[in-house]
């Protein structure tokens, strides 16, 4: 089973995959997880990487794509997985059917979390974290008892600029912009599914759940 994962940032999407791979026993390939690990153990790409994740910006495509081909090889990833992070333009979508192509491979399923501008905003904008030690809360679905301070450790939490409400909705902008054109491409190959993504996650979960055991 090979499923792509498409969802703004705040629509739950990393939440949805864990869960899609714990219960169907698929290996998920995260991008930001890779470059995060590559940025770690400071490799060629991990640095390369880092320039552009450090100003903000996106990893250029080639060098995406080829992290993605070089996950794709991989034998655990052979039989099937969870794409996550990946494609984010259209360039990288069609450039990933050819990959899969080539090797006789294709997609079933791609999923779009859709969440409305205000929930996301809602759930963005309520996070706070921890600067000592890296707890995270949300104000209004998972307060600290402390208020504005940690309950593990004290320390005064923090509202990350990413956070912010006029940021959020630049990335939003960036994000809806992208996306559309990956959407369309998937209709039309009749293997886009729109998943309502206010619900809380287990609702999500279980529509993605019985979809994906007709496939
Ligand atoms: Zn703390």
């Amino acid at each position: 089973m090979r499923i792509v994962l498409l969802g703004a940032p705040g629509s739950g999407k990393g939440t949805q995959a864990k869960l899609i791979c714990d219960y169907f026993k698929i290996p998920h390939i995260s991008t930001g997880d890779i470059f995060r690990a590559e940025i770690k153990k400071m490799t060629p790409l991990g640095l390369e990487a880092k320039k552009y994740i450090q100003r903000g910006n996106l990893v250029p495509d080639d060098l995406t794509i080829s992290i993605v081909k070089e996950s794709l090889n991989k034998s655990e990833n052979s039989d099937g997985f969870l794409l996550d992070g990946f494609p984010r333009n259209i360039y990288q979508a069609k450039k990933l059917n050819l990959l899969l192509t080539e090797d006789k491979k294709y997609i079933d399923k791609v999923y779009l979390i859709d969440v409305t501008q205000d929930v996301i905003l809602e759930r963005i904008g309520g996070r706070r974290y921890c600067s000592r030690c890296g707890a995270s809360y949300h104000i209004r679905f998972n307060p600290s008892k402390l208020d504005d301070r940690c309950e593990a450790c004290g320390e005064v939490l923090i509202h990350r600029s990413d956070d912010k409400e006029d940021i959020v909705l630049d990335r939003l902008t960036v994000y809806n912009k992208a996306i559309q054109p990956i959407v369309n491409y998937y209709k039309k190959l009749g293997i886009l599914e729109k998943i309502h993504g206010d619900a809380n996650p287990s609702e999500i979960f279980s529509s993605i759940r019985s979809s994906l055991m007709v496939v």
